[in-house]
Parts: C-alpha cells; structure tokens; sequence
C-alpha cells in the first residue's frame, strides 16, 4: 500500500517558518499586504478566498478582499489593478477564477505587475518560469514539487505524465518538472489512449476536474501519484484519482483533502512574503 504524501503536515511545518519570517519582517516595520479580486458569485471561489484570508491571518500577511458584482465591467477591474500596481502600501494581488463571462480574464492578468503578481500567471512570469529564471511560480506547481522533494522523491529522469494542461496547473507542473530533468509527457482531453500513456508513467499527476478520472488500471506497481483535482461527488471532496484503489498500486499517493491543497494556499502566501522582501530590498 502506497505512503500517504502529507501535503496538510508539510504545510504547516513550513506554516511555522513563514510565521517567523512575517514576524521579523513586521519588527522591521514591514507587514505583507495583498489583495484578491473576486468577481461575481462562484462558490467554489468564495470558498477559496475566504481559505486564504485564513491562512493569511494565521501567517500574519493581510489580505484584503475586493468583491465585485457578477455584472462588473472589464474596465472597473482593470482599475482597481491599476490602483493596486501604483499603491506602495500593497505587495502584491490576483484575480481569483474563473471570472464572468463577460470579463477577459487574460486582459485582467497582463494588468497585474509582475513584481506584484502572486500567482505568476502574468506573461513576464509564465516566461520566466519556462525560461528557468523564476521568481514567483504558480503557488500548486510550486507546492507539487516541494512536496515531492520534501519526501525525498527524486525527479531528475523520471517519466512524468501531467493530466491536465491549463495554465494555472497542468503546464506549470510541467515546466518545473522539466527543470528537475523529468522526462515529462502533458496529457489532455484530446490525448488518445491516456491509459497506456500513464501506465509508463513513474509520476502521475493530474489535473482535470474529472473524479475517479485515474482508476488503478492505469497506474504502474509503484508510482507516485499527485492528485491536484478537487471535485464534489454526493457532497463529498474528492480528487481525480480512485484514491482507494489506486493507492494500493502507488508507492507513494496524496490524498484529497490534505494533499495539494494545503499546500497551494501556503505557496501562495510564500509568494506574498517573497515579493514583500523584494519589494523592500530583503532579497
Ligand atoms: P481546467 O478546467 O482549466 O483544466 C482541466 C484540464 O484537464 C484541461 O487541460 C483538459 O484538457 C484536461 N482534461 C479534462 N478532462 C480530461 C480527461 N477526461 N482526460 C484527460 N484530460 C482531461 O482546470 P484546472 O484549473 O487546471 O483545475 C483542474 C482541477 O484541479 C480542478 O478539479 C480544480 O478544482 C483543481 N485544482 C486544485 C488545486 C489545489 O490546490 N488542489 C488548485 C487548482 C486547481
């Protein structure tokens, strides 16, 4: 049977570090400060935000949230970024998605400063991190690959196979596990015969949003499995992977909830901290 990947555990280990930091960061006068833009009324996303805010708090990083009616217009966004890029006071903000139908939330993220951009989805930062000069990287990617080294899984020549392409995760796994010298395969829905795709695969990640996508048939004995999916089934959160049983198949698993997730809202505060200490010639 497949070790759990304890991603609440390591989360709040590095929790108690980043605490530490922010304390002597706000004893030199400075506290993190950033801001999240969510528009409209997805609960998935309040329910995000409001995870943050408390992850925040429990760091000692403030975080305002900005709240804005589902029938916002682009251009009342795109000045509240700007007011946010040109304010000393604030260190950093993002745009929690998915935005309504009537916003361009690509226009929203090439707004963002990339020295303010905590989420590196602004373009400047997509490319650094294809360009393995990065300095902020997208908070689950990040999370994903600290996990895996925090367990002392080694990347370098491994096959790796992501499920999954969107910018946020799938592509960004990939690029950083390409930078750990992973031989890494993206999988989409337009992949044919995903199975035997993943079957090879000594890393499986995925990222689709499709529950039980990944069943044990499609696991070889003793691979690492990464579920970044968060779904709701009958009420219940669960991840992309039969957890059950592919678990026994897996040397290694993370489960849904405590895997990933923890992780990607301590990477996103990390992210806030860097930029502070950045911002403020601490690095
Ligand atoms: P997305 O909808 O933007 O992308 C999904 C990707 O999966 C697409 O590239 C699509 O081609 C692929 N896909 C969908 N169905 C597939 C199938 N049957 N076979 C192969 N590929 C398939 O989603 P996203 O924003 O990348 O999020 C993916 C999942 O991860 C969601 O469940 C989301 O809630 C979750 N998520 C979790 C965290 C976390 O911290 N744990 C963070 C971000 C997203």
């Amino acid at each position: 049977m497949g070790k759990i990947l304890d991603g609440k555990a390591f989360a709040n280990e590095l929790g108690q570090n980043l605490k530490e930091k922010v304390k002597k960061l706000k004893e030199e006068g400075i506290t993190p400060h950033f801001c999240v833009i969510n528009i409209g009324d997805d609960p998935a996303s309040k329910i995000y935000v409001r995870t943050k805010k408390r992850r925040a708090e429990k760091m000692g990083i403030i975080q305002d949230i900005y709240q804005m009616p589902a029938d916002t217009k682009q251009e009342e966004v795109l000045a509240l970024i700007d007011k946010l890029n040109a304010d000393p006071e604030i260190n950093g903000l993002m745009v929690q998605l998915p935005a309504p139908e009537q916003i361009d939330a690509d226009a929203l993220l090439k707004r963002i400063d990339p020295n303010k951009d905590v989420d590196a989805l602004t373009p400047a930062n997509i490319g650094q991190l294809w360009m393995e000069n990065h300095f902020v990287e997208p908070a689950t990617a990040e999370g994903i690959i600290a996990l895996l080294k925090h367990y002392q899984i080694t990347l370098a020549g491994k096959r790796v196979v992501v499920i999954g392409r969107s910018n946020i995760v799938g592509k960004p796994v990939a690029a950083l596990m390409l930078e750990e010298n992973a031989t890494v395969t993206v999988c989409h829905l337009y992949t044919k015969n995903l199975a035997e795709i993943t079957r090879q695969a000594d890393i499986v990640v995925s990222a689709t949003g499709q529950a039980f996508l990944v069943n044990a048939d499609m696991v070889k004995d003793g691979a690492v499995v990464v579920d970044v999916g968060m779904n709701h089934v009958n009420g219940k959160l669960v991840g992309d992977v039969d957890f059950d049983n592919v678990k026994e198949k897996a040397s290694y698993i993370t489960p849904v909830p405590g895997g990933v997730g923890p992780l990607t809202v301590q990477f996103l505060m990390e992210a806030v901290v860097k930029l502070t200490r950045r911002q403020n010639g601490r690095e």
